[in-house]
């Protein structure tokens, strides 16, 4: 039987399922060689995008992954305010209905004859496609920093970054009487750019309530020139991390860790001297980089990124292919922020093409890093391309504010899992326009 039957077979259930509203994803579980639409990843992009896409055809979204977490969560985490359990679904429940769930990765892509490779039990099957959404994210490279894998997870050594680790962070802060606590920034792409001091933030606030802060030494290393890219934030955060007493070190690049003599060196990025740190806490904020899956492809641009039109999210390339969040090349903060602005500009982009209409939506770089400053308190930087500031509310968001913090605690999470993973929540723009009266 060839591919259309099994396409309309999928396109009938997909119609059956969604008047029935029995959970379709992984239904029928009849492997397609063929589908209009695959997603390549099931993260927070992956199922955005999919969730809309599966109004226009079959889609498959490849993903070998058993748990979906908000990751944004794990900053809070990591100070004990949420449980790594509250940033967790399983994955079947947030794959959307309408689309089949390929539980597997993909091991290559092959742009000139529309296919991907898959692993595990598809292992040696290609599926083709109409059209390809990687939305891979990326890697995170704690094996960057000599002796860190060794010895992350334990001597007091911890990240916020990956799967778990957060609870180790919160283990070793809430364990803290005294010392010395350092905090780093990698010199290289991260995504959420601000997680790494969000903590160091709220670990001062936590000694304070514990009645220990005096006893303890908090220093923020980061391999940038200034403490936070977007001026009109820095000099905030700058001026707060000397009233809090937080020491910064800037083009400061955490280069090795020896956990047993809690010892952590850096290179000084201007001078390239070296100089040798010892510590009680390391929080790491670790190098990040592209996938090998996609960074050995042929839809990879020079650094490794999946090459796309910053504004369309097009691939430079292969109209047929877009990318979305951590993956893709656009120069702005990889958050969860920037996936849910660029989830309606794909999705708007896509049906254009499919009716072969010029693309008309533009994605401006809009991401945004909820910088958590302790207190209950927080900044809420919003910007895009080149620096642009695009706030959404008509006040000064620099202000550390309660009501800020109360959005990114209480109301983010609901609106990651009912809004941005079901292709709905597509960012604050329209708010922003209205509140601005469509000046910004
Ligand atoms: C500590 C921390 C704090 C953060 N704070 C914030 C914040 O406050 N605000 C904010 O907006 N963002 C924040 N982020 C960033 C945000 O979570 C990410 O940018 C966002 O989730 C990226 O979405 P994505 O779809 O690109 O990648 P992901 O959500 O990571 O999804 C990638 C998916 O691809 C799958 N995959 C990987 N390899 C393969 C393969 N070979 N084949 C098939 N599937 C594969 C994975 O299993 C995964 O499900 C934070 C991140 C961290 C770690």
């Amino acid at each position: 039987m060839n591919n259309r039957f099994y396409n309309l077979v999928n396109e009938f259930m997909r119609r059956v399922i969604g008047i029935s509203k029995r959970p379709a994803h992984g239904f029928p579980q009849r492997f397609l060689s063929h589908y209009n639409f695959v997603v390549a990843g099931g993260g927070s992009g992956g199922c955005a995008v999919a969730s809309n896409l599966a109004k226009h055809g079959s889609v498959a979204v490849v993903d070998p992954a058993d748990s979906h977490y908000y990751q944004p969560m794990w900053t809070l985490v990591g100070a004990g305010i949420k449980t790594t359990e509250q940033s967790r679904r399983r994955q079947k429940q947030c794959i959307p209905n309408g689309t089949t769930w390929l539980q597997t990765s993909i091991e290559g892509f092959d742009p000139e004859e529309n296919s991907v490779s898959l692993h595990g039990a598809y292992k040696d099957k290609k599926i083709t496609y109409d059209y390809l959404i990687v939305a891979l994210g990326l890697e995170i490279r704690f094996d960057k920093v000599n002796g860190l894998t060794e010895t992350l997870g334990k001597n007091g050594v911890c990240s916020n970054y990956g799967a778990g680790n957060a609870d180790y962070t919160w283990e070793v802060l809430s364990a803290v009487k005294g010392g010395d606590l350092l905090f780093t920034f990698p010199n290289g792409p991260i995504k959420c750019a601000g997680a790494p001091q969000k903590i160091m933030y709220l670990a001062d606030a936590h000694l304070r309530k514990a009645g220990v802060r005096r006893n303890c030494s908090l220093t923020y290393h980061t391999a940038l020139p200034a403490i936070f890219g977007v001026p009109k934030y820095a000099s905030v955060l700058s001026s707060l991390a000397r009233k809090k007493g937080c020491g910064v070190e800037t083009k400061s690049n955490l280069v090795e860790v020896d956990g047993e003599k809690k010892e952590a060196v850096f290179e000084n990025l201007e001078t390239g001297e070296y100089s040798t740190h010892t510590f009680d806490m390391l929080h790491v904020g670790p190098p990040c980089a592209p996938l090998p899956v996609y960074a050995t492809s042929p839809l990879a641009d020079s650094a490794g990124w999946v090459d796309v039109n910053k504004h369309t999210l097009q691939h430079n390339k292969y109209e047929n292919v877009f990318a979305i969040g951590d993956c893709n090349s656009c120069p702005t903060g990889k958050t969860a922020a920037k996936v849910a602005a660029e989830s309606g500009v794909l999705y708007e982009n896509i049906q254009k093409l499919m009716k072969g209409e010029k693309l008309s939506g533009s994605y401006n770089g809009y991401t945004s890093c909820p910088l958590t400053v302790g207190d209950n308190k927080l900044v809420l930087a919003e910007f895009g391309y080149d620096g642009a500031i695009l706030e959404t509310f008509p006040f000064n968001q620099a202000n550390p504010m309660w009501l800020t913090y109360f959005l990114k605690k209480e109301v983010m999470p609901p609106l990651y899992w009912h809004g941005l993973i079901k292709g709905t929540w597509r960012g604050p723009g329209v708010f922003r326009k209205l509140a601005h009266l469509g000046t910004v």
